[in-house]
């Protein structure tokens, strides 16, 4: 039981000061949790406490979901699609002006550098609310023509409370991709911010008072997953859950949810393949497949972990992307350096899962060509959580770092001859999420392409997202989809109506 102030005071190494709200955001006030507990957050670059947020339990999960509850029903199912398209649209406005900010609060709790990643994260956050507030003014359903002079429509309606579980990889998107859909399509909600990156959505909320939003409908908590995510996912006043984060977790929400049948959407893991034929413009598939594992320090759920490469180019392939990962991944702190694109891994946990599996790869058999450790020759970087980025190649289907998720800046390369046999290596995964294919041979790409079990799929290019594409896996890399119409959907249920036009008893 520790009590905090309201706010902390908080200078960030870029010179950004500012009041970090500590409550759990329940009707539009920043409150105090039930029990006093609390969780430390840690600035990754260097291993040191940031301040402390109050973390969410069971009975304050219930008293946010009572709140988005009663406001569904008093307020926000009678707000017209307009007035909440208004609403989202000037939340994004504000998020655009506050742009600095925000992302020096992502880049300090997540290690995102600051210019060259977490910046980009903020228009991403604004681009996705602008878009969603343009659609709340769009959610209609069918007229179905029928037999017997009846008359048959359907609405789509929302649920009422979405539970929403975020991670940490990019805490702000996630939060939109969640958040937009939600409110356009006019439910209320209560978003779990991952306990390691609780404080940009907590800032956010002053914009959400700022922009007008009427109290409880949307409320944010900061928590433990197996406590506040748990009693979230079990609340029978919670009618969906939508989830992203590791596969493991998302198997145990599905079951929580199945408890008053709540409808699920998960976004979970990946082992996605970049496949590169021979015919390919090599400089181009170094590049994506770089940037495609790299970026964001290897902790994208669809990053391109497996890089098929066809025979003849495979030790080029690799030549070449140690020499681009040598011109343009460099690695350091967040902020100071605006050329800075590798920063340390969110927490030591995942540091140390990575280096975990380095060592098993190793000890598989894997060869590594570059990295393969724990920065320590730099003094400053030493104290974070970095890894440098690895490339193991020589991997085989067989070894552990071909099937699981490593959630970090380590590729493995295999070798191929032939169609077929990338098709093969491709899809022996029980992920789905995404694949990327090379080929300057437009039958052969889309061919391949169609044989490939994801759902997302890139030609000559990876890990591209716009928030006007479906994104969303298949397999065990999730249900549903977020993003562009399909996303919205996820946020709606049917309901049908037939209407007796004539004079039938
Ligand atoms: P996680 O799945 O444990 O956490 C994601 C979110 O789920 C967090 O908000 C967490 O608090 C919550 N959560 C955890 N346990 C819960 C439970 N029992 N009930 C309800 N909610 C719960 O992910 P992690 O531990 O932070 O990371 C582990 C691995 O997950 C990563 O290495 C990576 O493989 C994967 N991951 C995937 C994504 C993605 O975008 N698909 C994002 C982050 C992590």
């Amino acid at each position: 039981m520790t009590e905090l102030p309201e706010f902390h005071e908080l200078t960030l190494p870029n010179g950004f000061s500012y009041k970090q709200p500590t409550g759990l955001f329940i009707n539009n006030k920043f409150v105090p949790s039930i029990k006093k507990e609390t969780i430390d957050t840690i600035d990754p670059s260097n291993g040191e406490k940031i301040c402390s947020v109050y973390a969410a339990s069971e009975e304050d999960v219930d008293v946010a979901v009572k709140a988005a509850k009663d406001a569904f029903k008093t307020t926000w199912r009678h707000t017209s699609g307009s007035d909440r398209g208004r609403l989202l649209v000037k939340l994004s406005e504000l998020c655009e002006r506050d742009t600095d900010k925000l992302a020096a609060i992502e880049a300090i709790d997540s290690g995102k550098p600051f210019e060259q990643n977490a910046k980009g994260d903020i228009g991403e956050l604004y681009n996705v609310l602008r878009y969603y507030g343009g659609w709340a003014d769009k959610v209609h359903g069918q007229t179905i023509p029928v037999d017997d002079n009846k008359l048959a429509y359907t609405v789509h309606e929302p649920y009422g409370v979405c539970g929403q579980i975020i991670p940490w990889n990019y805490p702000l998107c996630m939060l939109s991709w969640k958040i937009g859909p939600a409110l356009a399509a006019g439910n209320t909600i209560v978003l779990k911010s991952a306990e390691q990156t609780p404080l940009s959505a907590l800032y956010l909320c002053n914009l959400v008072v700022e922009a007008g939003f009427p109290a409880g409908v949307v409320n944010i908590i900061s928590g433990l997953g197996p406590v506040a995510g748990s009693a979230l996912s079990t609340h029978p006043l919670v009618s969906k859950i939508a989830f992203t984060g590791s596969t493991a977790v998302g198997q145990i929400i599905q079951k929580a949810a199945s408890s008053n049948m709540k409808a699920v959407t998960l976004e979970t893991g990946g082992k996605s393949p970049l496949v590169i034929f021979e015919d390919a413009n090599l400089e181009q598939a170094v590049k994506w497949a770089a940037f495609g594992i790299f970026f964001n320090s290897g902790q994208v759920c669809t990053s391109n972990s497996r890089v098929l490469i066809q025979e003849p180019i495979y030790m080029k392939f690799i030549e070449k992307l140690k020499e681009c990962i040598d011109s343009d991944y460099k690695q350091g702190l967040p902020f100071g350096d605006d050329t800075v694109m590798v920063g340390p891994q969110v927490s030591k946990q995942q540091q140390d899962r990575i280096l975990k599996y380095i060592e098993i790869g190793k000890k598989e058999g894997a060869k590594v060509f570059t990295g393969g450790y724990k920065v320590t020759d730099d003094e400053v970087l030493a104290k974070g959580y970095f890894v440098k980025p690895t490339i193991f190649y020589d991997v085989t289907p067989e070894m552990t770092i071909f099937k699981e998720e490593i959630f970090g800046p380590v590729v493995s390369c295999i070798p191929f001859k032939t169609e077929e046999e990338a098709i093969e290596l491709a899809n022996d995964t029980l992920y789905g999420l995404a694949a990327a294919l090379f080929s300057k041979d437009i039958t052969r790409a889309h061919k391949v392409a169609r044989e490939l079990e994801a759902g997302m799929v890139w030609i000559n290019s990876s890990n591209d997202s716009d928030f006007r594409v479906p994104f969303g896996g298949v397999k065990m890399s999730g249900i549903g989809r977020e993003l562009g119409e399909y996303g919205l959907t996820n946020y709606t249920q049917t309901k049908a109506y037939h209407v007796n036009l004539g004079l039938k008893l």
